[in-house]
């Protein structure tokens, strides 16, 4: 029986996750699983898989959650502390699917005790990259790429030796927005952000996908993960979504990896590796398909890709600047307090006052992260006032 906690149960990805555990009851044993504010599905959750211990993130809601696990013999926890005890509780494997840089002090204390991480969350690494592989190796433990381009690559790379690869191809779907026209997005809302036209994925990273902010996270945790020059990493618009990520090596080659646009995929690998299982994915007819198209991608239409490119130049507290900037500008978007367009405005602008604040830092501390966050955050409501109409 191997030890499992999922951190982020009721999201996307937590749930695809427990829907493959669940094909395979008996090879599982849950330790924890957390949750955000959804009290009602994490409890059900919990008794259905015997969890240990489930935890939600509102010290408000010990209370309802209590209530909901009563006569089952799950431990019941509230607040940010408790989730960190959870995460802490030594596992086989643990799935980091809380989105946003919450999901980098969980995934820290599961790496604490060895073990192996499947890494969703790609906040941590934009944040903290450093601060995340050194605590892997430090204690021993294994990070398992789970964003389908970075689980794609990662498979492309196997028995591959770094030195011979020569770019890495990560594809985008190009979003919502993909063919409006740039005018058009200046009034674009965040339910028409929020449909994503091939994967079914949380609101927040779908609108993310919108504004191709998702992609900029994914050429960072690229850079991060594999330790690729930047200059060596590419966007490739791929409408269909179907390959996933190219690498290409010294001879000429290049090692695609095609899949369906179903997350089971690489939440699998990551959970069989490194062996493969069977997956009840959709099985792909390439005749039905017939073409797949590939186009550059508009890096006027998304200055987001053009930010990444700076963040990835400048390493160091930059990227918790850019994801804390941001995650917060995303809250104001949801909210209808700015516009669509405004968010990318607001986080360059929020990079620029920052760069001055000596970000370029390799080997940030997990105190320094937090401070650049918080204060990042705070820059977005400041300079909010003073955006353009
Ligand atoms: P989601 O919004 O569906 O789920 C997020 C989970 O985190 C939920 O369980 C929520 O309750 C919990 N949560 C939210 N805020 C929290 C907080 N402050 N503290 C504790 N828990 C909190 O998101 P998702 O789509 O499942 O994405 C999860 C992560 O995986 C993100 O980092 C995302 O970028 C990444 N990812 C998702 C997909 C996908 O297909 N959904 C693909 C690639 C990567
Ligand atoms: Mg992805």
């Amino acid at each position: 029986m191997r030890r499992v906690s999922i951190f982020g149960a009721t999201g996307s990805i937590g749930c695809n996750t427990l829907d493959l555990i669940a094909r395979d009851p008996e090879a599982y044993e849950v330790v924890a699983l957390t949750g955000g504010r959804n009290v009602a599905k994490l409890a059900k959750q919990a008794r259905a898989f015997g969890a240990k211990i489930a935890v939600v993130a509102d010290e408000g809601d010990l209370d309802d959650l209590r209530d909901a696990l009563r006569g089952s013999g799950v431990e019941a926890g509230a607040g940010r502390q408790a989730i960190l005890e959870a995460a802490a509780r030594p596992v086989d494997w643990a799935m980091s699917a809380i989105v946003g840089a919450a999901g980098l002090e969980p995934g820290l204390a599961a790496l604490r005790n060895g073990g192996t991480l499947a890494l969703a969350n790609k906040e941590s690494l934009v944040c903290a990259g450093p601060l995340l592989m050194e605590t892997a190796r430090r204690h021993g433990a294994t990070i398992l790429p789970v964003d389908s381009e970075h689980s794609a690559v990662f498979q492309a790379l196997t028995g591959e030796r770094m030195e011979a690869v020569e770019r890495v191809i990560i594809t985008a779907s190009g979003g919502a927005f993909r063919d409006w026209p740039i005018e058009r997005l200046a009034t674009a809302t965040a339910a028409e952000a929020a449909t994503h036209p091939n994967w079914d994925m949380g609101q927040r990273i779908t609108i993310d996908s919108a504004s191709m902010f998702n992609k900029a996270l994914e050429l960072i945790e690229t850079r991060e993960f594999f330790g690729v020059d930047p200059a060596r990493i590419e966007v490739l618009v791929h409408p269909e979504s179907l390959i996933h990520a190219i690498v290409g090596f010294t001879d000429g080659g290049l090692m695609a990896h095609v899949g369906p646009h179903d997350m089971r995929h690489a939440i699998g690998y990551a959970l069989n590796w490194p062996d493969r299982a069977h997956i009840p994915v959709e099985r792909l007819d390439f005749a039905a398909m017939g073409r797949l198209t590939f186009e550059a991608p508009d890096e006027v239409k998304y200055p987001a890709l053009r930010l990444a490119r700076e963040v990835m130049r400048d390493r160091g507290l930059s990227g918790t600047v850019f994801n804390g900037a941001k995650e917060r500008a995303l809250d104001h978007f949801i909210a209808g307090r700015i516009s669509f367009l405004h968010m990318a405005e607001t986080v360059e602008r929020v990079l620029n006052i920052m760069s001055s604040e000596r970000l370029g830092i390799d080997a940030s501390t997990l105190d320094m992260v937090r401070n650049a966050d918080e204060t990042a955050r705070k820059r977005v409501d400041e300079v909010l006032p003073r955006l353009t109409s």
